[in-house]
């Protein structure tokens, strides 16, 4: 049946800047008791900026702008904006990068100036056995340690760099969290991020250190939404990325930013149109309430 009361229910999300794909929608959303929240993008405004870069010994920033800049200009995750910028701020034109290629959840390669550029977690430089020197380990635990994100520059088998890139709560996250816990929900945060990053803007934000979940690839996004949904939960996921789909699509109830991707925005079942995440609550609120009028 689709009540009326379900219709009436679209169209007040519709004012309130949710888009729900359809009346049957509102019906998964009763039940659901933890929200998992994906951090870079959604709980975080996703406007990375390069705080610093740390050569390795006898490197030049230069160069490792020019390569590093290079490759990020051909990805779209918010730290290669980060990078890229910077880099054409410094430098004006970068070089062109042939055979480029990104690993979800872990960084990206390509050829520039014939050399092979790697950037990304030291875990994908590992997986190129590329090793990590002890100073650029330093570098890296420091930055992590202040709640920033770092990424690894190598090229041609060596590791180079240590960038250093941050990001920031969104105005509003405090609040939303807030406002979820008092309509009954656990909040969780879920991020390809590393742990100390993650731990920080969760503490930020009202999420217990426990309902953190780290350095988790893509495909183990929906991973982590399958285990709670096995250990009993209602699960509803908000996310804003490519990586995200799939999680949104596990989920009982997917949540998108209209500010993210159009794969995030196509597996959601609800879109934030504004991208705020206060809007969170009045999805929930509004299916409950909609949903008590038809009972
Ligand atoms: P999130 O879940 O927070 O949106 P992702 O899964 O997109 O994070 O990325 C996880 C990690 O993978 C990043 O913190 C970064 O270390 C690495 N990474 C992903 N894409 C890139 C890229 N284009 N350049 C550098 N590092 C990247
Ligand atoms: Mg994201």
């Amino acid at each position: 049946a689709t009540p009326t009361a379900l219709l009436v229910g679209t169209g007040r999300g519709a004012q309130l800047g949710i888009l729900i794909k359809g009346p049957q929608v509102l019906e998964s959303t009763r039940r659901v008791d933890t929200i998992v929240l994906d951090k870079t993008g959604t709980v975080t405004t996703g406007a990375m900026t390069l705080l610093r870069t740390v050569p390795a010994a006898g490197e030049r920033e230069e160069l490792i702008l020019r390569y590093a800049g290079a490759v990020e200009s051909a990805s779209e995750h918010p730290i290669a904006g980060a990078v890229a910028k910077a880099a054409a701020e410094r430098l004006g034109d970068l070089p062109a990068v042939q055979r480029f290629r990104n690993t979800d959840g872990l960084g990206v390669q390509g050829v520039v100036d014939g050399r092979e550029v790697v950037v990304g977690r030291p875990r994908m430089l590992a997986e190129e056995g590329i090793a990590v020197p002890a100073e650029l380990e330093q570098a890296h635990a420091a930055a992590e340690q202040q709640g920033a994100t770092a990424v690894a520059v190598a090229w041609d088998g060596r590791a180079r760099a240590v960038l250093v890139v941050g990001d920031v709560v969104k105005p509003g996250s405090a609040q939303a969290i807030a406002r979820l816990r008092d309509l009954g929900l656990t909040p969780m945060l879920l991020t390809g991020d590393n742990a100390r990053a993650a731990r920080r803007i969760a503490e930020q934000v009202g999420i217990a250190p426990g309902d953190v979940f780290a350095e988790v690839l893509p495909v183990e996004k929906v991973e982590q939404v399958k285990r709670l949904q096995a250990a009993g939960k209602v699960v509803a996921m908000v996310g804003d990325g490519v990586n995200d789909a799939a999680a949104l699509a596990q989920a009982d109830l997917g949540l998108a930013m209209g500010t993210g991707a159009d794969a995030a925005i196509e597996a959601a079942d609800l879109t934030l149109v504004g991208g705020d995440p206060r809007a969170l609550a009045d999805a929930i609120r509004l299916s409950r309430r909609t949903l008590a009028t038809i009972k």
